[in-house]
């Protein structure tokens, strides 16, 4: 079939350019009720699929911290570097087949939720929920994607395209991780009490805790605490 051709070909591309995870999510999964933020077609108008490429954050970067902060975050900005890259080549081979494609912002970088709407803190689309779609995880406490190999300890960025992609067929994994309501260590950790045990998000206080009182770098705390 030709979708599924096509879509191993861009995943081998983004592998061989050192992509830890790869998947597709059709774009009439943001129809879906359980999904509250805003719609990939707001972006582009005949957005079918979206393409999610992301990269593992190593390790010795989140065991540093928090003295190593300033270390995270110039590894996080790496592998953003790293993921843009990546994105850019698929997106130029996807024209290259007559479709069109566009790059979303990394979440946390310099043109991620925290900058593109002050109010809010909501971004255009959610590349974490594309990624759940897309099959490579779930939800955890900390509002991060859990994934199967690597916990939350990923980088990730999308690809919006009208390219006729599909994603995977069939029942899904629950949106919440179940081994979570057992933990809730990053609950516990959160320097700026900004998620609950129930649920509730509170973007600004983490916002706020990192460009105020840590002028800039990134925290990671939700993340090294988290056992997945
Ligand atoms: S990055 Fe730090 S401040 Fe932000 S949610 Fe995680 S632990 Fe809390
Ligand atoms: S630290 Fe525990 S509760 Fe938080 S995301 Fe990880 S597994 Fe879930």
């Amino acid at each position: 079939m030709y979708e599924d051709s096509y879509t191993n070909r861009l995943r081998k591309t983004a592998v061989d350019m050192g992509a830890d995870l790869f998947g597709v999510a059709d774009v009439q999964n943001f129809d879906d009720p359980a999904y509250t933020g805003n719609d990939p077609r707001g972006i582009m108008e005949d957005a079918r699929a979206v393409i999610v490429i992301g990269v593992a954050v190593p390790r010795g970067s989140i065991e540093s911290l928090p003295k190593g902060r300033a270390e995270y975050t110039n590894t996080l900005m790496a592998g953003t570097a790293t993921i843009r890259i990546i994105a850019f080549r698929l997106a130029r081979l996807i024209e290259k087949e007559g479709y069109k494609a566009t790059i979303v912002p990394t979440e946390g970088s310099e043109f991620g939720y925290w900058y593109a709407d002050r109010e809010t803190l909501m971004a255009g689309m959610s590349i974490k929920y594309a990624a759940y779609c897309a099959g490579l995880g779930n939800y955890g406490a900390n509002h991060l994607l859990i994934t199967d190999e690597f916990g939350p300890r990923v980088r990730m960025t999308a690809i919006l395209t009208d390219a006729p992609l599909k994603g995977p067929e069939g029942p899904r994994r629950p949106l919440l991780n179940e081994d979570c309501k057992d933990c809730m260590k990053c609950v516990e950790a959160c320097p700026a009490a900004a998620f609950t045990a129930d649920g509730e998000i509170h973007r600004q206080r983490c916002a706020e805790y990192m460009f105020q009182a840590l002028g800039g770098l990134r925290c990671g705390l939700c993340i090294k605490v988290c056992p997945k």
